[in-house]
């Protein structure tokens, strides 16, 4: 469970500090899919970012699955996130010069790269990516793109799973398709927030969250 109890996030501008995130609580459980849904600068990238563990919040606590992230070390967080938490954003970002096998074992620890790249090719195959396992990203589609990066995302079977934007950057099918995966692990159990300002994807969740300059307006 995902606890977000007054939480504010504050930037430092050069025109003075903006309120990225202002004094939000939510409560997100175990196996829910929440979309958060805002116009651009709302704060929806901010709370993924502090849901994650990559940022800190300014005041207020963020507790996921029992762990109260800010008294974590950077270290603790490090592991935290490869424990639990799969990352997919707008941008893919995947490496140009990996092929899609080895940008998607990235997220392999080293213990276990024998036991996590038979998965990565399960997840690959069952992604429609079988023959594009050696293809560097540059030689594919948007769409494959992102299902390679959520490939890399489900690697460590993690909980919890952010998306950041995840469909910015595709065709209505490819959306669709990337949001299918989406669901699809939802439907495995795993707890989902994904940040979109496309209403069509914000309607595949089961609970929209609207924020407004950093608050919760719908929830
Ligand atoms: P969204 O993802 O909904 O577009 P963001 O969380 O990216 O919103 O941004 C919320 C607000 O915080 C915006 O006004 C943005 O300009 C500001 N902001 C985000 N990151 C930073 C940063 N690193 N430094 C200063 N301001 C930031
Ligand atoms: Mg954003």
């Amino acid at each position: 469970m995902i606890r977000i109890d007054g939480v504010s996030k504050v930037y430092r501008a050069s025109h003075g500090e903006v309120r990225a995130v202002d004094d939000l609580s939510l409560t997100i459980d175990s196996g829910e899919f929440v979309a958060l849904k805002g116009h651009s600068g709302s704060g929806k990238s901010t709370l993924l970012s502090l849901i994650g563990g990559l940022a800190l919040p300014s005041s207020g606590s963020v507790e996921v699955n029992g762990q109260v992230l800010p008294e974590l070390s950077s270290a603790e967080r490090a592991r935290f996130r490869e424990e639990q938490i799969g990352f997919v954003f707008q941008m893919f970002h995947l490496l140009p010069y990996l092929n899609v096998l080895d940008n998607v074992m990235l997220a392999a620890s080293n213990g276990a790269r024998a036991e996590s790249a038979s998965y990565a090719k399960e997840l690959l195959g069952k992604f429609g990516l079988n023959d594009r396992i050696t293809h560097r990203p540059g030689q594919l589609s948007a769409g494959e793109r992102q299902r390679v990066a959520m490939a890399r995302a489900l690697l460590n079977r993690p909980k919890l799973l952010l998306a950041d934007e995840p469909t910015g950057n595709l065709d209505e099918d490819n959306a669709n398709a990337l949001l299918d995966l989406v669901v699809e692990f939802h439907q495995e159990g795993g707890t989902i927030v994904l940040a979109t300002h496309d209403a069509a994807a914000a309607a595949r969740a089961q609970r929209i969250v609207e924020l407004s300059s950093g608050k919760a307006v719908r929830n």
